[in-house]
């Protein structure tokens, strides 16, 4: 799987960098950052929670 994340629909909620911060983090704007883009199998869940989070739909999957 890999993290696509749209930056002009992020508006810095930060659910996704709260919920998997192995996977995503905080820019200086509080917007969201993908540290991990393809996440390890160990990641892979909370990760998959982490887009499905998003109030903004910014964040998708490809596989
Ligand atoms: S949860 Fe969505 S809107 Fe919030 S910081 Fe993450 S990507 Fe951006």
């Amino acid at each position: 799987m890999r993290i696509v994340l749209d930056v002009e629909s992020c508006t810095g909620h930060g659910r996704c960098y709260a919920l998997a911060p192995a996977v995503f983090a905080p820019d200086d704007m509080g917007h969201c950052e993908v540290v991990t883009p393809e996440p390890t199998s160990e990641q892979e869940e909370l990760a998959r929670a982490a887009v499905a989070t998003c109030p903004e739909d910014a964040l998708g999957i490809e596989e």
